[in-house]
């Protein structure tokens, strides 16, 4: 297929990326990815689409007027306020485009007009498009300045006629001068103001107003990578935290003993409720709240977690959410985002607050743009107190679990009776100098001009006292 689009010539500036190969792209991501998160701990190869076309099952688009004075339908030029009729959107799925012409064809039989930012006049300003992809049903909200909308009948006639994929009318109130589409009331003018998709064998309805990934084909594997990171087994008490319409914290809900889901939004936390009802899941609860708010309660209540999911948008979590997070005592968590760099900001204090960057995995959600998602697992390190390791990629060849174990009783024990931290590194160079088993390949580096870290005397002191109170010199 062409990467070519006439509307980027036109100053479309949905797709920063098209025209580039689609292997350049990932590879330029995965690049990203490694520089930001590589220092914390193994970063997978990036997750690409087969066919990285028409994936989107969300529309968003302006009303315009062109200088023949004619309605037109379509999206901001970058950086302007200028619309470009785009028609047959290369990202957006077919059936979206084809209910966009329909809306603006119902639209113009029915002789609005183009809201005008400067003069505060016209009727229509935006329409939003959401696609099931399960159902092939589309949930269409037109966006309004004022609650003001003659004629809403006939359109809704006509543009059924035209898309009869369409389930949904719904009118949104914006009146504010802002950048966002949407406003905070909402009518339903016909049908239902839902459309229901499947992900990962649940089912969810989602509203106008909710955020719902937009790429659902590579949003299952991101939410099978998420899951499999967790390995539940059935027991844990999961929290899924930024939890939007439930998605995350339901597809863990079978494999779970109990999940507690938080989001801000109101509407996404009633539709993630209602979503726990449709799928039967008994195990699951949301609240509505900010979740630095909830879990900083949760966390004080003395609540405890077996796995954390969180999942915030790009400005990343807060450093009293992860602190809450960390003193929850999950041993899992796996965090999701949208921005590597935020999220690697998160995992500098993560990282100091007892956790490990075990994974990521880079998934492409949003081919021929800029955007990268990422999974990522953090696991407790199993000591008492919280101790600052220096993180070394040698660290993952101790595998076996009884070592592991020794290790942090050893460096709990060091902390507590000598106040000083110890790497696992510092202790297996140690051991190694004492004559004992340290494993496969410890304390080498696998990078041949890598620098490592020497054990100083004091701490080598004290490890040595430890290792004779566990009696193994
Ligand atoms: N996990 C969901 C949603 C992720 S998007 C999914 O995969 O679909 C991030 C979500 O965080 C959005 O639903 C947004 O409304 C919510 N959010 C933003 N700020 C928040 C806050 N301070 N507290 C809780 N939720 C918040």
């Amino acid at each position: 297929m062409t990467d070519r689009c006439e509307y980027k010539q036109k100053g479309c500036g949905g797709c920063p990326l098209l025209g580039r190969a689609y292997a350049e792209q990932l590879a330029q991501k995965q690049r990203r990815v490694e520089k930001l998160l590589g220092k914390f701990g193994p970063v997978e190869p990036i997750l690409g689409m087969e066919t990285p076309w028409n994936y989107r099952n969300k529309a968003i688009a302006t009303f315009g007027t062109d200088p023949r004075g004619r309605l037109i339908l379509g999206i901001y030029a970058r950086g302007t306020h200028r619309v470009v009729p785009v028609q047959g959107c290369r990202l957006q799925n077919e059936s979206l485009n084809q209910v966009l012409e329909a809306v603006l064809a119902a639209a113009k039989a029915c002789r609005w007009t183009a809201y005008d930012e400067d003069k505060g006049t016209g009727l229509v300003r935006h329409v939003l498009l959401r696609h099931s992809r399960t159902t092939g049903q589309v949930l269409v909200t037109l966006v309004t300045p004022t609650p003001q909308l003659p004629g809403s009948r006939n359109f809704i006639t006509r543009l059924r006629a035209l898309a009869p994929q369409v389930s949904g009318v719904v009118q949104n109130l914006n009146p504010r001068r802002t950048s966002a589409v949407l406003g905070t009331q909402e009518k339903l003018l016909w049908g239902r103001p839902a459309v229901k998709d499947t992900l990962c064998g649940q089912e969810f309805l989602i509203s106008s107003r909710s955020f719902y990934q937009v790429n659902p084909v590579q949003t299952e594997r991101l939410y099978a990578l998420a899951l499999q990171a967790a390995a539940l087994t059935g027991k844990e008490r999961v929290v899924d935290a930024y939890c939007g319409i439930g998605t995350i914290g339901l597809c863990a809900a079978p494999h779970a003993g109990q999940v507690v889901g938080v989001e801000l939004n109101p509407e996404a936390a009633r539709d993630a409720a209602a979503n726990a009802r449709r799928n039967g899941a008994a195990n699951a609860r949301f609240y509505q709240e900010d979740a630095t708010q909830w879990l900083t309660r949760q966390a004080a209540e003395g609540q405890k977690a077996d796995v954390i999911f969180l999942d915030p948008p790009r400005a990343g979590s807060t450093p009293e959410f992860l602190r809450a997070a960390a003193a929850m005592k999950p041993s899992r968590m796996v965090y999701v985002s949208c921005d590597p760099t935020t999220q690697a900001r998160d995992l500098e204090l993560l990282t100091r607050l007892g956790y490990r960057m075990e994974r990521a995995w880079p998934v492409d959600l949003f081919p021929h743009t800029e955007h990268v998602e990422t999974v990522v697992l953090l696991s407790k390190l199993n000591t008492k107190q919280h101790i600052e390791v220096e993180l070394n990629l040698d660290e993952l060849d101790l595998t076996s679990a009884e070592s592991k174990a020794t290790y942090d009783e050893i460096k709990a024990y060091v902390l507590e009776k000598h106040g000083l931290k110890v790497s696992s590194l510092y202790i297996s160079q140690v051991k190694r100098k004492y004559g004992l088993d340290v494993g496969q390949n410890y304390n080498l580096s696998k990078k041949e001009d890598a620098k490592v870290p020497q054990c100083p005397p004091e701490k080598e002191a004290a490890i040595m006292d430890a290792l004779k109170h566990f009696q193994m010199i």
